[in-house]
C-alpha cells in the first residue's frame, strides 16, 4: 500500500496508528504507537463524533497519523454528511456551462465559486453557516451518494446533462451523472441550491 496524503496538510508523512490491541503490529514498518502521538488508553472508549446537525454518530477510530501536521484521521470509514469537504456541481443547459464549487474544507468559513462558461462570476463568495447545512441536510436526506451512477444515455443529450461530484474530507469521493435525465428525488434534492443561488438552472426534468 502506497502512503497515504494526509487531508489536512497534503503530506505523505502518513503513519498507520496501532492502539493498544493491535499491540502485535507495533512492530511493523508504518506503524506508530498510540501513546507516542498523545492518545492515551481511554482514547479508545470515549471517542464519539457529531454531524452537522448534532446528530451522535457512530464513528471509527482514527487509523493514520500525519507527522508533518500531529492530525489523526480516517483513511477507510464510512462518511457522513459532516465529512463533506467539496462539492462540485455542475449543469449544462441551453449550451450555457456551469459549475458552482462549494468548499466546506473551513468548516466556519463555507464559500463557493461560480464559473459560466469557464468564466468566474463568483469567487470564494462567503455562504452562512445556515445555508451550507441547508445543503448538506440535502445530502443527508435525499442520498446523492446512493443514486445510480449515471442517468439517462450516455454519450448524448438533447437538452442538459449534469455531473455532481463530492469529495471527502479524507480524499474519498463519488461522482454521479446524468444526461437528459435525473433522480426521481432530484426535485427534493435541488431545493437549497435553487433557493440560495436563486437559480433556475436546477430546475431540470427527466
Ligand atoms: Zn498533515
Amino acid at each position: 500500500m502506497g502512503k497515504l496524503t494526509c487531508p489536512f496538510c497534503n503530506s505523505q508523512n502518513t503513519f498507520n496508528i496501532a492502539y493498544g490491541y493491535l499491540g502485535e503490529k507495533k512492530t511493523k514498518k508504518n506503524y506508530i504507537n498510540q501513546e507516542d502521538i498523545g492518545l492515551n488508553e481511554s482514547y479508545r472508549k470515549g471517542f464519539e463524533k457529531y454531524d452537522f446537525d448534532g446528530e451522535r454518530l457512530m464513528s471509527h477510530l482514527p487509523n493514520r497519523y500525519c507527522k508533518n501536521c500531529k492530525n489523526t484521521f480516517q483513511s477507510r470509514k464510512v462518511m457522513y454528511t459532516v465529512d463533506i469537504s467539496i462539492i462540485n456541481f455542475i449543469i449544462c443547459i441551453n449550451n450555457n456551462y456551469y459549475r458552482y464549487i462549494l468548499d466546506f474544507s473551513d468548516k466556519e468559513n463555507p464559500k463557493y465559486s461560480l464559473r459560466i462558461n469557464w468564466v468566474s462570476i463568483k469567487e470564494n463568495e462567503s455562504l452562512t453557516i445556515k445555508n451550507k447545512n441547508k445543503i448538506l441536510s440535502s445530502f443527508k436526506e435525499y442520498k446523492p451518494n446512493i443514486w445510480n451512477g449515471h442517468y439517462g444515455k450516455n454519450y448524448d443529450y438533447d437538452e442538459y446533462y449534469w455531473i455532481l461530484k463530492c469529495t471527502y474530507y479524507n480524499g474519498a469521493c463519488y461522482v454521479k451523472s446524468g444526461n437528459d435525465k435525473v433522480p426521481d428525488n432530484w426535485r427534493h434534492f435541488i431545493k437549497p441550491f435553487k433557493e440560495i443561488f436563486a437559480s433556475n438552472i436546477f430546475d431540470l426534468k427527466s
